[in-house]
């Protein structure tokens, strides 16, 4: 879907809800987050609605990671974080794909992340390969 009434970005895209643009193509606009984990903290979303990456045209997905880019140099931060969560469970609130630059000034500001890595085997590791390569 190129666009959905009810969805807050959306209405950011239309102008509709006002926002801190930082940068606007025909496929891609970017603004500062509302409730920032950072300085610098901004949002690049693709102007096509959808709710999860794999609902997004790869020409479109294509213009994103170079905003990020720009944006991520201008803040000056040397560390950051590029996020993009997809469902609930992933902690994705709204609904409309969006790229998260997230400046790391320091150990308490920015994203803080979990990461629960979980043992496995060069024989499981073979099978899941095998698998994920036959559906790509
Ligand atoms: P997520 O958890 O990945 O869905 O993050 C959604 C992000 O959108 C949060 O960081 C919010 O602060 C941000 N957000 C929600 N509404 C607005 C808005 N009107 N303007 C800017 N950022 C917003
Ligand atoms: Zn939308």
């Amino acid at each position: 879907m190129a666009s959905s009434a009810a969805c807050i970005f959306c209405k950011i895209i239309k102008g509709d809800i006002p926002s801190f643009k930082l940068f606007e193509n025909d496929k891609v606009l970017a603004f500062l987050d509302i409730q920032p984990l950072s300085r610098g903290h901004a949002l690049v979303i693709p102007k096509y609605h959808g709710s999860k990456l794999t609902e997004i045209p790869d020409e479109d997905l294509s213009a994103i990671l170079p905003v990020a880019k720009k944006i991520a140099a201008a803040t000056g931060a040397s560390d950051y974080n590029i996020l993009q969560n997809n469902g609930a469970a992933a902690h994705q609130v709204v609904e409309h794909v969006h790229f998260h630059v997230i400046p790391k000034p320091n150990a308490t500001e920015g994203l803080g992340i979990g990461w629960p890595a979980q043992s496995t085997d060069m024989d499981k590791l073979k099978a899941l390969h095998e698998e994920l390569k036959s559906k790509m």
